[in-house]
């Protein structure tokens, strides 16, 4: 179980306090789940996060969510 969970309604990482997900949770999440599922796992939660923080500009969460992605 990771200590890099999201806190929300703000998406913050509860150990780093930083925009998730944090880089440590970014390289948890590259080695415990295959490419189409983690997209398709970050994608929910982008849909989620777009929804706890509809002032947020929309490309910025993508890029935030997804846009790291190998
Ligand atoms: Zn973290």
């Amino acid at each position: 179980m990771t200590e890099h969970a999201p806190v929300l309604p703000l998406w913050l990482c509860e150990t780093c306090e930083r925009p998730w997900p944090c880089v440590t949770r970014r390289a948890e999440l590259l080695g415990e789940q295959d490419p189409v599922h983690l997209a398709y796992y970050l994608s929910l939660c982008l849909i989620s996060a777009g929804q706890d923080m509809s002032w947020a500009p929309p490309d910025v969460l993508r890029r935030r969510f997804i846009g790291w992605l190998p």
